[in-house]
């Protein structure tokens, strides 16, 4: 395998008050998957920084938070248009630091749109409730306001779409923002900073700070800071969690997954193993929505087995910016070491390997192969880990109540799919299963942005999930107003516990 050799780096900047700055202190790098070369320099804020962003962030707020709502829509309007144009630069961008291919690559990022437009409606997502004579002459409404400077922590594997689940929607309901994208993938938030500037928003609203654990910390424990998003695996989810409900800060924690396909007897089998090898390779694994387990009910375990392991070989590997390549490498020369060893783990505990993906398919770069398991068992260590690569486990279940058993028995629960003809089987499914996210002969039940986005169980601690009108309700506080206007023929209140009858 090649050593990474430095080439001419950029450094990407960190992004606050509407300025691309260059903190001094530690730097850390970036890489090119496909070639395992560092390409550019990214710092690592040290706490000193992140209070710069967070008070810049906290200054802008209060004007923001009294923009008129059309005025908030209308930046989000002419943000959207500039995504739209921008949409393939971004695309390359990450293909560049994360190795997906470009379509991939560009339906993320066309994903992350999708949440603008949204955001767009924010007069009418806004609208409170009005309720006239409560009591005598006595009326009620309620008011969403903004909670004020809100984080978003992001996760490597999304570097656009991601951090556009969650900052269109904070802004477009009156907060200001501070966003510390993965590190590994750090260039594709400063290319939406200057776009959200060049649509008018006013200088501090957003703000973009990189780094590792002191920089995520610094955010934790800040006291300007009141609501804080993250999105990545369940160890650091929890420990986010934990940490801002010990500050009382508003959170929500999205984390790892192992989103598991129960197909049965009657599904069209061709069509299913299609959308699987979809689902379990695109990204090279590397989606929480992946499926990375499949249980085969019945009879439907053989002739499932041979499609899979055809259409897997199949897949053409290599860089992500090459036409007709389906799949890219992995983040890191470490995270496809990692994968490696749940292969070689899978081989020990007795599972059968039916292709074997570990030998890495190209000399440069951070690539394994597809792998495809058999007969695997809830107990091996394959199953029960997130591997977050391409390795596609297959359990065999003998009825449809056990293939629920085994879905619900899993810890994590982000996304999971049912393959099948039967609409009776498909409800039961959808009505018994306990994961958020739940697709019927879809493999990738994404939510679109009108509805929320969220798993259960591992998947995500706190209440709300991201975008849609959970996103409303995440970046806005509920005020209940009550009103009585005094006159002379309503008698005035007493000691008493008021009773507005
Ligand atoms: P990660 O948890 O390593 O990192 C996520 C973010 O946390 C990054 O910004 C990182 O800098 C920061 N971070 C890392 N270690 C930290 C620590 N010790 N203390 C504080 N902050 C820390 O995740 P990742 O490897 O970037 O992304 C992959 C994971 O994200 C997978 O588990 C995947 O399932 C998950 N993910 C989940 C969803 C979802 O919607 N549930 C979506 C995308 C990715």
């Amino acid at each position: 395998m090649n050593k990474p050799v430095e080439l001419k780096l950029d450094i990407v900047p960190v992004w606050i008050n509407g300025k691309a700055v260059l903190p001094a202190g530690r730097m850390g790098e970036v890489y090119n998957p496909a070639t395992g070369q560092i390409t550019k320099r990214v710092p690592y804020c040290n706490e000193a920084v992140i209070d710069q962003a967070v008070q810049a962030a906290a200054a802008a707020y209060p004007e923001w938070r009294d923009a008129s709502i059309l005025r908030r829509a209308r930046v989000m309007q002419k943000f959207l248009q500039l995504m739209q144009a921008q949409q393939k630069d971004i695309a390359r961008l990450i293909t560049e630091e994360h190795g997906k291919t470009l379509p991939d690559a560009m339906g993320s990022v066309q994903r992350g749109i999708e949440v603008i437009e949204f955001a767009c409606g924010i007069p009418q997502l806004l609208k409170g409730e009005y309720s006239e004579n409560v009591g005598t002459a006595v009326d009620t409404h309620t008011l969403r306001q903004p909670v004020g400077v809100c984080v978003g922590i992001t996760p490597f594997n999304f570097p656009a779409m991601v951090p556009l689940w969650m900052f269109p929607m904070a802004i477009a309901c009156g907060n200001s923002f501070v966003l510390k994208p993965s590190e590994k993938v750090p260039s594709a938030s400063i290319r939406m900073a200057q776009l959200l500037q060049e649509a008018g928003l006013p200088d501090g609203v957003f703000n973009v700070v990189h780094g590792d654990k002191v920089a995520v910390d610094a955010l934790l424990h800040h006291p300007l800071v009141n609501a804080v998003s993250f999105v990545g695996s369940t160890p650091i989810a929890k420990y986010i969690y934990e940490t801002c409900a010990s500050n009382s800060k508003r959170v929500q924690a999205l984390g790892g997954a192992k989103n598991h396909a129960v197909v049965l007897p009657d599904a069209d089998l061709e069509f299913a193993a299609d959308a699987l090898i979809g689902a379990a390779y695109g990204s090279a694994g590397e989606r929480c929505m992946a499926i990375s387990a499949v249980v085969a009910v019945g009879d439907a375990a053989d002739p499932l087995l041979a499609l899979l392991q055809r259409k897997a070989s199949a897949i053409k590997i290599g860089p992500g910016d090459r036409d007709g390549v389906e799949m890219g490498p992995l983040i890191s020369a470490q995270h496809r070491d990692k994968v490696a060893a749940f292969i070689a783990q899978g081989k020990k505990e007795g599972a059968k390997l039916v292709l074997d993906g570990s030998t890495p398919p190209l000399q440069e770069g951070y690539f394994l192969g597809a792998t495809l398991f058999d007969h695997v068992k809830p107990e091996m260590e394959i199953y029960k880990n997130e591997i977050f690569g391409p390795v596609l486990v297959v359990l065999r279940a003998a009825t449809l109540e056990a293939a629920i058993a085994i879905v619900n028995a899993n810890p994590y629960g982000n996304g999971t799919a049912i393959f099948t003809e039967s609409g009776g089987a498909a409800r039961r499914f959808e009505n018994e299963v306990q994961v958020g996210m739940v697709g019927i002969n879809v493999p990738i039940p994404v939510p679109v942005a009108f509805y929320s986005f969220g798993g259960w169980k591992n998947s995500l601690f706190g209440d709300l999930h991201v975008h849609g009108m959970e996103g409303v309700k995440f970046y806005t506080r509920t005020k209940a107003v009550t009103t009585r206007w005094p006159h002379q023929d309503t008698p005035a209140p007493g000691l008493h516990m008021p009773t507005l009858g």
